[in-house]
């Protein structure tokens, strides 16, 4: 099951374990119990330090690790694709490993005193779910009261579908819906012992340069400007942006192939290397005009002389009835993530532009017949695309459809649109939903700044907005295309031009 190349690089993490560590295997004669049985063979045999023991678990096929009192992790699945990671972690963690947390998250995991039992619904080839595994793994390490369990939804698809489950990663607590989606382990701490009081950034000094967003554009707009050796602020409502939904990445000059949510930690890495004063997980209610700037986030207002913003961009809702009512309950945006939910099943894809397309392919491969919804006349995607559409058995494309509502009971079971050719309407049964019309620019809440009518912040060859000292750049900004290299670019630029002004005031 695991080649030579991930073994040799498994043996070497073993090499790290702290203490022993006993896999608890739950089998029964099944095709994914033998499959379980054979991964935890191949990776006891890399170590002495690891063993074996049989004993029915609540799930079965699932395996459990545990050492002295440290237990309470649960595999149900093989943690192969996005879970290898959060499974090599756990079993050093299990060992006897510290996690590298903040002391003071360790303090709180410790503070909880009553039994808690998780349970994360996932699939392999989500990128957003190890991080809310990891996070939860941790906790069960820390705290002998808390216990989670990772299930692969596609091997337990019968149990997804009671729990009503349509979109991942989903988190369930002592039986309950506890959150849908990434989650951090600050916001999980946060929502199990309340918010902490955050240090408000009232007394912060005021910088010469303060970037607003944590996207490719603002990490290399704050790295440009404390090479300057200028005061530099970065505060991003979550450090990593887009790219931290991406998975490959092929078109980074001098890298050809990386996955965004390790890109951007080393990013990240690059930044701390500056004195850069980091400020994540704090957003931005607006900006006044003045001398110095005044920056209102959440968390108290700040002072700059000059501000790079780089909001970047969200994914563009169609504003349809069911749209919002329906997320998580069959309608979704990322196939990566929710595409294995919906393996035998019926989905529409709604945009036929190249990100429609390529998620349709993807669908393809796994649900039983796709449904792509073009409002224009002809698909929009690459004509290598297209050819690739075409040749598939199980798709069908419906252009000139303007959809009009989706619609079911507890989930998504049906979608409604009108043909804008004839006026007739039409219902079509559908599982799920992959909404794939693009994004729009976050700027809705930087008023103030002259915008084109996509919402686009307009930017000179400086990258100088219309308000004095104010600068912007990637996603948020009114570029001709929108890249990470690009937005990197500008956000160079930006920095550059608003050292500029700093100098000539
Ligand atoms: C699915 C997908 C795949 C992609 N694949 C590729 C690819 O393969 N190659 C490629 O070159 N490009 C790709 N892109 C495009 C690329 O990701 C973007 O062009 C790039 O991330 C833009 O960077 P940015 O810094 O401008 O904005 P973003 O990456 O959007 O970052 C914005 C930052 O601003 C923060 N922010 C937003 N509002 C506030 C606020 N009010 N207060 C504080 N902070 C705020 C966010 O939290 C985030 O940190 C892809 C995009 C998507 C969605």
């Amino acid at each position: 099951m695991l080649d030579q190349a991930l073994k040799d690089q498994v043996k070497e993490y073993l090499k790290l374990l702290e203490g022993d560590v006993v896999f608890t295997l739950s089998l029964d004669q099944s095709e994914n119990s033998e499959k379980i049985r054979e991964f935890v063979e191949e990776v006891v045999g890399l170590s002495d330090r690891l063993s074996i023991e049989e004993k029915s678990l609540a799930f079965t096929p699932s395996f459990a690790l545990s050492s002295g009192d440290r237990q309470g992790i649960v595999f149900s699945g093989l943690p192969l694709g996005h879970e290898f990671e959060s499974f090599v972690l756990a079993l050093l963690q299990v060992s006897g490993r510290p996690p590298k947390i903040d002391p003071d998250q360790v303090r709180r995991i410790q503070s909880i005193d009553r039994e808690l039992a998780f349970e994360t619904v996932v699939s392999l080839t989500c990128h957003n779910c190890p991080e809310v595994v990891q996070a939860l793994n941790i906790l069960s390490v820390l705290n002998p009261k808390i216990s989670h369990r990772m299930v692969d939804g596609s091997m337990f698809q019968d149990y997804v579908d009671k729990l009503g489950v349509m979109a991942v990663p989903a988190t369930f607590l002592n039986g309950e819906s506890f959150h849908n989606g990434k989650i951090s382990l600050k916001a999980i701490l946060d929502k199990l012992t309340g918010q902490v009081q955050r240090p408000s950034l009232q007394d912060k000094p005021v910088y010469d340069l303060l970037v607003i967003g944590g996207g490719p554009a603002g990490a290399t707009a704050a790295i440009y400007g404390a090479r300057k050796g200028i005061r530099t602020g970065l505060i991003a409502k979550k450090f990593g942006g887009q790219v931290e939904e991406t998975l490959a990445i092929e078109n980074i000059t001098g890298l050809a192939y990386t996955e965004g949510p390790s890109f951007m930690a080393s990013v990240k890495d690059h930044v701390l290397k500056y004195q850069v004063d980091l400020m994540d997980e704090v957003e931005v209610q607006s900006i006044q005009e003045g001398d110095p700037l005044r920056v209102v986030t959440d968390a108290g207002d700040l002072q700059a002389k000059s501000l790079v913003i780089a909001t970047g961009a969200k994914w563009r809702l169609i504003g349809i009835p069911g749209e919002i009512e329906f997320r998580n309950k069959g309608v979704a945006y990322c196939t990566h993530c929710d595409g294995p939910l919906f393996k035998g099943k019926k989905v529409t894809v709604i945009g036929g532009g190249n990100s429609g397309i390529e998620a349709a392919i993807d669908l393809a491969g796994l649900a039983k017949e796709v449904l792509v919804l073009e409002f224009l006349p002809q698909l929009q995607a690459d004509q290598v695309l297209q050819e690739k559409l075409a040749s598939l058995p199980n798709v069908r494309v419906v252009t000139n459809a303007e959809t009009k509502a989706l619609e079911g009971g507890d989930k998504l079971e049906k979608i409604r649109y009108v043909d804008r050719q004839s006026g007739q309407s039409h219902e079509e049964a559908t599982d799920g939903c992959f909404i794939q019309v693009g994004l729009v620019p976050v700027t809705e809440w930087a008023e103030g700044l002259e915008k084109n009518k996509r919402g686009e912040i307009i930017v000179d060859q400086l990258g100088a907005t219309s308000m004095p000292g104010v600068f912007a750049a990637g996603d948020c900004t009114n570029s001709a295309f929108k890249q990470i290299v690009i937005a990197q670019g500008s956000g160079a630029t930006a920095a550059l031009g608003s050292y500029q002004y700093l100098m000539r005031k």
